[in-house]
């Protein structure tokens, strides 16, 4: 047995959220477990992706958590309406949320009081992320997340095709979001100016 106060954990969070793991604390040998306080503005440290290796569930704490989703690809009709427009979703205290392998979601505090939440995903290890954008080279799969280089880059797991993000267009920012549009479609957004763009912006 292994017992974690979760109070004495410190965040491994560079930003305003505060992340504590305890998957390392527990000796977790099938599941990935963080708990998070979110401040209200700030969200889960993530733009709309998905674990297509792994199942996520969050239950909320206290506040408010509210997510945007996305159904998983399917395949060559990916980029067809209506599967590319999401959908938000609240999620009060005393309620949880689960996310299946390939679907997409983030979440986020858009209430006035902090949001406390327990994060779960299984199996422990995830490398197959993906974003909701189509390869811009075969116009086929979603774009998988390779963090394992210099730079952050997308790669295409059906044709290969890599491209690196950019920065803002618009006012040079570093960083963009994948998140919904007012008609919950998936756009590229700038968390510094609010520019919006239909494909995130890559460098040459
Ligand atoms: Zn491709
Ligand atoms: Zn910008």
């Amino acid at each position: 047995m292994e017992r974690v106060v979760i109070d004495d954990l410190s965040s491994s969070s560079a930003l305003d959220v505060d992340r504590r793991g305890l998957s390392g604390p527990l000796d977790t040998s099938d599941v990935a477990i963080n708990h998070y306080r979110i401040p209200p503005g700030d969200g889960f440290p993530s733009g709309l992706h998905t674990h297509v290796d792994q199942e996520e569930i969050f239950v909320v704490l206290d506040g408010t958590a509210t997510f945007e989703t996305l159904p998983a690809s399917d395949g060559a009709d990916a980029h067809a309406e209506p599967s590319r427009t999401g959908r938000e979703i609240p999620v009060d205290a005393g309620e949880a949320v689960r996310f299946a392998p390939g679907e997409y979601q983030s979440g986020s505090n858009r209430g006035e009081t902090d949001l406390v939440a327990v994060a779960i995903g299984a199996p422990r290890e995830s490398t197959d992320i993906r974003i909701p954008v189509g390869c811009p080279e075969c116009d086929g799969a979603d774009l998988g997340l390779n963090t394992g280089g210099d730079a952050l880059s997308f790669v295409c797991p059906d044709c290969g095709a890599e491209r690196v993000p950019a920065p803002c267009p618009e006012c040079g920012g570093g960083a963009m979001t994948l998140t919904l549009d007012d008609e919950n479609a998936v756009v590229s957004a700038c968390e510094d100016c609010g520019a919006e763009f239909d494909a995130p912006p890559y460098r040459d």
